[in-house]
């Protein structure tokens, strides 16, 4: 009996197993019907090549007016704000101010009805979209680890990047530490069937994603979670090092960013209210005083 209940489950167990990738198959391809939803705007259609150059853009808002729809509240109430090529620009402002917005049109998810956006000196609406996205690095907050290995984590949006340039994205984002510690180093499983990763070393496994392709302007909402301190200071070093070779435009959650920061745009109720540094900015601005002092936790 014994041995034929054991070749039952081992009849059984394929079966499961192939129920399970079934699931995982559907989700991936929902997955990319979503992303092929969102990359074709109506009447485009969008290949997203590795940008032409690895120059940083600059951007420039200029009295931009958006509204996610024509029933809908303005989000942005003519806001302007200018970011030079290179270095660290910081978003703050209160929950809904307006910050993702911004992220969202310079992607082009969405069209500003009013109002100029330039990337590199150029009109985004000049720019074709499969170059502007390729242009753009975007690295979302709690980016998401997909189950499979380190590697293939960091090399799925970049497949032709030589073991050089994944060495060197490594180095960056400090993850080489990481990769000494896991069992099968970058071909150990990770996500949620295997190595689970902090909330910091998430942060930077995206990051690396996203340098291997080489941004010109890369856009960070940066995680919320609680760090240890070293992970604070690996995040701190790395967007610090990124900004030193591009464009970093960060949506800042924590105090160590916005210290950092060349410039730091104060938004709320869809307008820029200031910009400045740390210390310009903690003397000249209320707002910003107010969320140094609860949002980035300064007394
Ligand atoms: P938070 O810090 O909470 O993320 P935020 O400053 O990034 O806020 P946005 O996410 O840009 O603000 O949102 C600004 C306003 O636009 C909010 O009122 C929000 O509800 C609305 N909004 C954001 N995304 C969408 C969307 N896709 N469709 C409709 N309304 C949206």
């Amino acid at each position: 009996l014994i041995a034929f209940l054991l070749y039952l489950f081992y009849l059984v167990a394929p079966i499961g197993q192939l129920v399970e990738g079934a699931v995982q198959l559907q989700q991936g391809l929902a997955a990319m019907t979503r992303i092929r939803e969102i990359e074709n705007l109506p009447g485009e259609t969008v290949e997203v090549p590795p940008p032409a150059s690895a120059e940083p853009v600059g951007v420039r808002f200029e009295n931009v007016v958006f509204r996610y729809g024509d029933d809908r509240p303005l989000v942005h109430d003519g806001v302007g704000f200018e970011v030079p090529p290179g270095g660290l620009t910081a978003l703050v402002g209160p929950s809904g101010a307006g910050k993702s917005t911004v992220f969202a049109l310079l992607e082009r998810f969405y069209e500003h009805q009013e109002g100029t956006i330039t990337v590199g000196g150029r009109d985004i609406r000049d720019w074709p979209l499969g170059e502007l996205r390729g242009a753009l690095g975007y690295v979302e907050q709690d980016a998401p680890v997909l189950a499979g290995t380190l590697r293939e984590n960091l090399l799925f949006a970049a497949r032709h990047a030589t073991d050089e340039e994944l060495r060197r994205a490594l180095t960056r984002t400090r993850l080489d530490d990481l990769v000494a510690r896991l069992p099968e180093g970058l071909d150990t499983a990770v996500g949620h069937r295997g190595v689970l990763l902090s909330g910091g070393e998430r942060q930077r496994v995206a990051i690396a994603r996203a340098l291997l392709r080489k941004p010109r302007l890369l856009l960070l909402d940066e995680a919320t979670s609680q760090l240890d301190a070293v992970n604070e200071l690996r995040l701190r070093e790395v967007i610090a090092e990124v900004a030193a070779e591009t464009t970093v435009l960060v949506i800042a959650h924590r105090l160590s960013t916005v210290t950092n920061a060349d410039r730091i745009v104060v938004m709320d109720a869809g307008g820029v209210r200031a910009v400045g540094t740390h210390e310009e900015l903690i003397g000249q601005d209320e707002l910003y005083r107010e969320l140094a002092a609860t949002q980035f936790l300064v007394t």
